[in-house]
């Protein structure tokens, strides 16, 4: 069977390097093969794998240029532009949550000239910080993760990467970029709670879900009590990231009839369209209203 949207998105961009050559490409406009692999200390097979994967997947443009010889450079599509709030939301995420022995750049809102946060809110009411606590999450009959599973995914795919300002931590990819972790992670968030549950709706290979509620639970994302895993606080904080992926999701991909997920913001009873606000004015953030400062 089909996955579904998200599923479909997952297998797009939940993982560690494509995550990587995403932020690149937003904070640093890094558009050359060369250039994400000296910043990021990419293999050249890895890397070009990855390329590969994202032109197909409608992610990057190649675009030829000339420098001497003809050569590509690779472009956000406007698919790959719209993630732009799910990254904000990782850094604001690991700007709360995550010890860091660099120092993460600094957002600054163009809008009020005031370095900030960013939080969560619902484009129909405006309402601001909207947590998952605020909404309701309802999946339909056909929601399933079907065929995340491909050959890569058996793989643990968190690995060392260079460590400065920008890296994501291996606390984040462990979450993020390895793709039953974010499925195990999204199936939280629809409220699954025991084993037996994960066990028969995302039918991950056992060994890998047990060892994944394992380390959701060293590292304080899910708590374990009487059976039972629930997102602690620190799990909670990750539902921005979680509904601008599913915001995006569903908006560039389609699975089977019957397969979306709602989050409906239960202050005003519509399905949650997200949006960020600058935590310094309270203003809307758009992409191009955001600075980031190097320190
Ligand atoms: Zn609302
Ligand atoms: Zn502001």
């Amino acid at each position: 069977m089909q996955p579904s949207a998200i599923g479909q998105a997952l297998l797009a961009i939940g993982d560690q390097w494509t995550l990587l050559i995403l932020q690149r490409a937003f904070l640093k406009h890094t558009r050359r093969f060369a250039d994400w692999r000296d910043e990021l200390g990419m293999s050249e097979s890895v890397l070009a794998g990855r390329l590969k994967e994202m032109v197909a997947g409608n992610l990057l443009e190649p675009v030829p240029y000339r420098n001497g010889r003809t050569r590509l450079e690779y472009r956000l599509t406007p698919k790959a532009i719209d993630l732009w709030p799910l990254l904000v939301s990782i850094w604001s995420w690991e700007r709360s949550w995550v010890q860091r022995p660099h120092p993460l750049p600094e957002l600054v809102h163009a809008g009020c000239g005031r370095p900030a946060d960013v939080e969560l809110g619902c484009t129909h009411c405006g309402k601001a910080p909207v947590a998952a606590r605020d909404t309701i999450m309802t999946r339909q009959e056909n929601t399933n993760f079907g065929h995340v599973s491909s050959p890569r995914l058996h793989r643990k795919t968190v690995r060392e990467v260079r460590d400065d300002a920008l890296s994501y931590l291996p606390a984040t990819m462990e979450i993020l970029g390895d793709r039953w972790s974010t499925v195990v992670l999204a199936a939280a968030f629809m409220r699954y709670r025991r084993f037996s549950e994960f066990e028969l709706k995302l039918r991950p290979p056992p060994s890998i879900l047990s060892d994944r509620l394992r380390r959701f639970t060293e590292l304080d994302v899910f708590c374990q009590k009487g059976g039972e895993y629930r997102l602690t606080t620190k799990g909670q904080a990750f539902f921005g990231v979680y509904a601008f992926l599913v915001d995006w999701g569903q908006r560039w991909y389609s699975g089977p009839p019957g397969s979306d997920v709602a989050i409906n913001h239960t202050a005003c009873a519509n399905v949650m369209t997200p949006y960020l606000r600058c935590t310094s004015c309270h203003e809307p953030v758009s992409r191009t209203g955001i600075r980031w400062n190097f320190g």
